[in-house]
């Protein structure tokens, strides 16, 4: 069975937009309640390559996530996810939705290849993407591919960056982890960060600083990204957010780590947000949306604990939701 195309009856009973943890769990708890799900499963762009998986097809090592004692690397475990959802016969489709309609039953949901594909249910549960600083010199080399990156897991590896000086954005757990993972090849790591104390969790922070091959750069914001596009990225131009002077430092690399920014575009506001952008639910315990038989799960609506096993908590309940709704409103 394949979703509906245009003239085609088909109306999915739940649609699961997202792939990462919490769109995974949605899958195989609707698939196991015979919803027979359909999972659009679109990712994050790297480059011209699209990425399913979420976030942690970007992170090393996930020690946190219960049942894995030795850890398991981010996607390792995503695989895991994907394949536990295919046991139970979930369809999936490698495709962006780009545009929703809300306001008439079934919902109508547009992807990226223009089909259309009609639902009773909806799960959102896509995540949120890489936030950038802004910098016109900075998304010039992003996108020329000339150093700029949001993703050392995916880019840190790359000949420009042996044994050279790079710089990670920001004071966050990201912004140690990717700092920690970026000393396998390039020395020295800076940590630049705009305040004198960094957001990580202690035992993080603890990694980072003792690693000697990491400095931080404390009060310091980045005000442009330094190179050419023969050599790429050679430096970057930090402001002392205390004293206001400027100075260069050499880098060969810039690896934004600054947070993210929940992936919500395609809903076209007929969703509710909060002042961050993030998803509103309409209590604490479920997963409903204020449209009734849309729900959400994940980063997407999770600005406060944003971990890998909640956001899987949240995509079982918004399955078992989407169940009983379907179920109270006599949809077989
Ligand atoms: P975050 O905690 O929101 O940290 C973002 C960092 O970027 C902050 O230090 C912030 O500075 C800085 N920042 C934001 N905007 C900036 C700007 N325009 N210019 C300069 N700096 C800017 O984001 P995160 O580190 O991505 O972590 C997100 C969540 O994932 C957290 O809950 C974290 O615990 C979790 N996480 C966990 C792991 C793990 O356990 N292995 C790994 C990665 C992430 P300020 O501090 O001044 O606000």
């Amino acid at each position: 069975m394949t979703a509906s195309q245009p003239g085609d009856n088909t109306i999915e009973k739940t649609v699961i937009i997202g792939s990462g943890p919490a769109a995974w769990t949605a899958a195989v708890y609707a698939a196991r309640a015979n919803l027979n799900p359909l999972v659009f499963e679109g990712g994050i762009t790297s480059g011209s390559e699209m990425i399913p998986g979420g976030q942690l097809m970007f992170t090393t090592e996930v020690e946190n996530y219960p049942g894995f004692p030795q850890g398991i690397d981010g996607p390792e475990l995503m695989q895991a996810f994907r394949q536990q959802a295919e046991r139970f016969e979930t369809r999936i489709k490698t495709r962006n939705i780009i545009e929703c309609d809300f306001s008439k039953r079934p919902f109508v949901l547009k992807d990226d290849q223009a089909e259309e594909t009609r639902a009773h249910t909806v799960i959102v549960a896509t995540g949120a993407s890489a936030n950038w600083l802004g910098l016109e010199s900075e998304q010039h080399f992003r996108k020329a591919g000339l150093g700029v990156t949001a993703c050392a897991t995916c880019d840190g590896a790359f000949p420009r960056f042996r044994n050279k000086p790079v710089a990670v954005i920001g004071g966050g757990d990201s912004a140690v982890e990717e700092a920690s993972f970026m000393t396998k090849f390039a020395k020295p790591v800076y940590i630049v960060h705009r305040r004198e104390e960094l957001r990580a969790s202690k035992i993080m922070q603890q990694r980072a600083l003792s690693n000697e091959h990491i400095q931080v750069l404390w009060n310091s914001t980045v005000e442009e990204v330094l190179g050419d596009d023969e050599k790429g990225v050679t430096g970057i131009r930090l402001k002392d957010t205390k004293s206001g002077e400027s100075r260069v430092v050499e880098v060969a690399g810039v690896f934004l780590a600054i947070g993210h920014t929940p992936n919500t575009a395609f809903l076209g506001g007929q969703l509710d947000t909060d002042d961050k952008g993030y998803l509103k639910l309409t209590d604490n315990y479920r997963t409903f949306t204020k449209i009734p038989g849309v729900f959400a799960a994940g980063d997407v609506v999770d600005s406060v604990y944003r971990q890998a096993i909640t956001a899987a908590g949240m995509g079982c309940k918004a399955a078992i939701d989407a169940e009983r709704w379907l179920a109270e409103q006599g949809i077989e």
